[in-house]
């Protein structure tokens, strides 16, 4: 399991995502997403390395949970945030928040 994300320097976890790395929202520290031991490697179906902000193509039909509805094959999902869990993906379809494993997308 990984660790929470914090700041190195005040240890605060409320950390902003600044593209190819993260700024701390308590100190305004920046650094680079390489140094961070927050998030373990992501990789999708093919083994890529995932990052927040990357464009993924779902590879299978998915259910989601509970709902109605779900992804179909071939959607393609923009600006997907990485989180901690089963559900490495934090993805918005169609207007709603979704978790996906990563073994189900590819990167665009
Ligand atoms: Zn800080």
């Amino acid at each position: 399991m990984t660790e929470d994300l914090a700041c190195p320097i005040c240890t605060m976890a409320d950390i902003l995502d600044a593209g190819d790395g993260y700024e701390c929202a308590t100190c305004g520290h920046e650094w680079m997403a390489e140094l961070s031991d927050g998030l373990d490697d992501i990789r999708d179906a093919n083994g890529n390395l995932l990052a927040s902000g990357d464009t993924v193509t779902v590879i299978k039909d998915l259910k989601t949970d509970g709902k109605v509805g779900g992804i179909k094959a071939g959607t393609k999902i923009k600006s997907i945030r990485l989180v901690e869990g089963d559900h490495e993906i934090d993805a918005k379809v169609n207007g709603r928040g979704l978790l996906i494993r990563a073994a189900f997308v590819k990167k665009a």
